[in-house]
């Protein structure tokens, strides 16, 4: 640290220059060739402060977003002081050139280094300084080629353009003016001061070392290397890793080898990935072949209802129809069969709009106690209905078969079922008659008048 020159770079020198012509409170903006501005600017304080730094990729950003083009605009030279040879300053030896200190070798006092190898030098200097009694003029990178400026500019085209871009100013500044302006700004004082600030990194552990070493399957050759990370020795690396300076896919044996594993790990991935599309397809297929296969049922069942000559209607919790037959449409009357025609088996009708309230109630009732009504007799219309409705799911879906009974088929197959539980229940009655009598005798006379009424609708049919 006390070797560093206790001299303000240019920007700060420009920033006293500034505020000595317009005052203490204007606003400056330093545009750079270099990201690291932004944090250097923060260093100066007072006469030397800036307020704010932009690269030049920054600054091209903001002619774009505020529509400004160069081809738009007249050209109009830098306010004086213009500066002389310190034009050459985004070169490395730019400096010395503009500090008139000679670069011969056998008479130069100055080391310009740039690039990587400044690290080196700097060590070379602690250690040689005897030998070697040069100042050094140390660049990490030349501004000509700052990460502030655009991306893909190339080095030795750059300084031919700054050349000769100087050497057109060289013509036409007036040397005069020049000197008058040096002497104006003699007395600014831009001398600066340097304190250690250590920004070394802690030296990991043996241990540290050796398990990333291992990691890196480099344990065997850890004091050499091949150097295609970019450091001396595999354990220089190691280091490098502990200090979150470097990762392992820096190393190109691990990253090879990690790329095998990778690979390896693609293909078994990709083997496994074919036997779940395999599958996948199967299960499709399949899934498929059942999806047709319920088709086909739900479309035979769909069938066999309308073909069935007892009227048959299935619903929803809301009494939605969800399927009936022709049967039961034909029941129905003519405006139901219209509807049939453009709603085929009236699939949504509300079975309240359709049918009167005793008789949907059966249908009510047996969703909400999910209990079956089977054989109750009802007159509709005219006839007496034998319904039975059933659960299907419960809570949710219900289904009636409903028969006419003034249906010669159903009548002549009633009578006889009627008549055998007539007969049944008399035989049981006969056993218990001491003390039920009077009871069975009433069932077999409601029984009895069941078959009457039922044969008295259909000779009424027919008279009509
Ligand atoms: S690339 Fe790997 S093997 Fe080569 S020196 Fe660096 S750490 Fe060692």
């Amino acid at each position: 640290v006390p070797n560093l020159a206790p001299i303000l770079p240019p920007v700060a020198a420009t920033a006293q220059v500034i505020r000595q012509l317009s005052g203490e409170e204007i606003f400056l903006v330093h545009i750079s060739p270099l990201i690291a501005s932004k944090d250097e600017i923060l260093r100066f304080e007072g006469k030397s402060r800036i307020d704010l730094a932009i690269t030049f990729v920054e600054l091209r950003e903001l002619f774009t977003e505020a529509n400004i083009h160069e081809t738009d605009l007249e050209y109009s030279d830098f306010d004086e002081p213009l500066g002389y040879k310190g034009s050459f300053f985004p070169m490395a030896n730019g400096i010395i050139q503009a500090a008139e200190i000679k670069e011969h070798l056998h008479a130069t006092p100055v080391v310009t280094v740039e690039g990587e190898g400044m690290i080196d030098a700097i060590k070379e200097f602690e250690e040689n300084i005897g030998t070697i009694k040069c100042h050094f003029n140390l660049f990490y990178k030349e501004f000509l080629m700052g990460r502030g400026t655009s991306m893909g500019g190339k080095r030795i085209l750059r300084r031919s353009q700054l050349i000769s871009y100087v050497n057109k100013r060289f013509k036409i500044l007036d040397l005069e003016q020049w000197k008058r302006s040096m002497e104006q700004f003699k007395d600014l004082n831009l001398t600066r001061n340097f304190t250690p600030d250590d920004q070394s990194l802690p030296i990991p552990s043996e241990s540290r070392l050796k398990k990333i070493l291992k990691d890196l399957d480099q344990l065997e050759s850890a004091d050499v290397g091949c150097g295609a990370c970019g450091y001396a020795s595999c354990t220089d690396f190691a280091t490098a890793i502990a200090q979150g300076l470097a990762i392992p896919e820096m190393c190109n044996t691990y990253a090879s080898r990690n790329r095998q594993d990778h690979i390896q790990s693609l293909k078994i991935s990709n083997e496994k990935l074919a036997q779940a599309q395999d599958a996948l397809k199967k299960s499709e297929r399949q899934a498929q072949k059942e999806k047709e296969a319920a088709r086909e049922a739900s479309e035979i069942v769909r069938r066999m209802l309308h073909k069935l000559p007892s009227m048959v209607v299935i619903c929803d919790q809301n009494l939605k129809i969800l399927q009936t037959n022709n049967s039961f449409i034909e029941m129905l009357g003519e405006e139901a069969q219209e509807i049939n025609e453009v709603v085929p088996g009236l699939a949504g009708a509300d079975l309240k709009t359709l049918l009167p309230y005793n008789f949907y109630n059966l249908f009510t009732y047996v969703l909400s106690h999910n209990e079956s009504i089977r054989n109750r007799d009802l007159q509709h219309e005219g006839k007496l209905l034998n319904v039975s409705v059933f659960v299907i799911e419960k809570d949710k879906i219900v289904g009636a078969v409903i028969r006419d009974m003034s249906a010669p088929e159903v009548q002549k197959e009633e009578v006889v079922k009627r008549l055998n539980e007539a007969i049944d229940k008399n035989l049981n009655l006969v056993q218990q008659i001491g003390f039920i009598m009077g009871e069975g005798a009433a069932e077999t006379e409601r029984m009895l008048n069941s078959i009457i009424e039922s044969y008295e609708l259909r000779k009424d049919l027919k008279d009509r």
